[in-house]
């Protein structure tokens, strides 16, 4: 139990008082009183209680709080189930920091029976955890426990902590761990309750010694940034009255420049190599993005033309700054040229099977996010 005199995030020692509640015991149960007042730090502006009691009395192992038996966050845990279920392949491990009861790992389970789910969770509820057959850790999410499980189960593919960076003691520590367990194309997602719907929704009843930090949107990115995540993502959600779920991904090991060569590197050996062959390749879709796609990677020698729908004004046109003819799709049909580069990939699976039923035969190239030969 201590006063704080260093803001929990950056470290600085000046602080704004935001409201006293004055000296109450532990909102769950009998305890005797502590100091309930917030302050924020000038520098990074999180809000935080002024006073901490120590984590393993706030949360003793009968702690009596269960996910499972509030039906709004179940339902509200069955859609981002959903929402997660997107993001995974075949064996991806998802990792919930404070699961609780296991509500939300096994609605993760009940979309895809086909990944891995880890639960984290100090208190008993691990038991809830283990009976679901969902593997548990029953301690505190730290960088050591981070490290240790990266060792035995490989990198995570999504990380949630729902409603938990508010509680932890070291968020630095907690936040070396997620890195530390979180693939390097994976995604730390994390909710928390909203400071401005306190502030502005006078929930001054959200106010109690479990909750030791208060987050912004600006707070929390403070945070994130400093362990190397960018948010990539922000959904305000009504959980607690006003939350708000961050989707955040770590800081690219390389720059997005790098990455490009490498990516028009290999586009190129790829399309040299087809055409060295005797190939013949024509694009498919002379859109807005086929053009910087084809200056940037130098294609103009490798594509005949690029094939658009019947009707298009750009027919008979060059894609701009080349010598490349916008043809009829028919041209496609007719020609059968042995692969066809997608210029529109982002909507690959889509073109390839009605570009299939028209007749087309040959081979679909796939340039980005990483070239490859797709013959479906
Ligand atoms: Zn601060």
């Amino acid at each position: 139990m201590c006063d704080v005199t260093a803001c929990g995030i950056c470290g600085h020692h000046e602080f704004i008082n935001i409201i006293d509640l004055g000296d109450q015991p532990l909102a769950e149960r009998e305890s005797e009183s502590y100091p309930l007042s917030l302050i924020q730090c000038v520098n990074c502006s999180l809000v935080q209680l002024s006073y901490m009691v120590d984590n393993t009395e706030v949360f003793p192992k009968n702690h009596p709080y269960t996910t499972g038996n509030t039906a709004a966050l179940r339902d509200h845990f069955a859609f981002l189930a959903k929402r997660l279920s997107f993001f995974l392949r075949p064996d991806d491990l998802v990792v919930d920091i404070g699961a609780n009861d296991g509500t939300l790992l096994e609605l993760v389970r009940d979309n895809r029976s086909d990944v891995r789910v880890h639960a984290v969770e100090p208190t008993n509820q691990a038991t809830k955890c283990r009976a679901k057959n969902i593997p548990v850790d029953q301690e505190f999410f730290t960088r050591k426990l981070g490290m240790k499980m990266y060792e035995y189960f490989g990198a995570a593919k999504i990380i949630t902590a729902t409603n938990v960076l508010a509680h932890v003691p070291d968020p630095h520590d907690f936040m070396s761990g997620v890195y530390e367990l979180l693939s390097s194309d994976g995604l730390f997602i994390t909710e928390n309750h909203d400071w401005s719907s306190i502030e502005y929704g006078l929930q001054i009843d959200t106010i109690y010694h479990e909750h030791l930090r208060y987050y912004s949107i600006a707070s929390l990115s403070y945070l994130l940034s400093v362990h190397d995540f960018n948010i990539v993502d922000v959904e305000k959600i009504r959980t607690h009255g006003g939350s708000f779920r961050v989707y955040a991904r770590k800081v690219p090991a390389r720059s997005l420049e790098e990455r490009a060569g490498k990516v028009r590197d290999k586009l190129d050996k790829l399309l040299d190599r087809l055409t060295g062959d005797g190939n013949t390749i024509y694009g498919i879709g002379a859109t807005t993005r086929a053009t910087p796609l084809i200056h940037y990677a130098g294609l103009g020698a490798s594509i005949d033309c690029v094939c658009e729908v019947a009707g298009s004004e750009k027919i008979g046109q060059n894609i701009p700054g080349t010598v490349i003819p916008i043809v009829d799709e028919q041209c496609l049909f007719d020609d059968q040229p042995e692969y066809a580069l997608l210029l529109s990939w982002h909507i690959a699976d889509s073109i390839m099977p009605k570009l299939r039923a028209r007749g087309y035969t040959g081979k679909f190239i796939i340039p980005l996010p990483e070239p490859r030969i797709v013959d479906g």
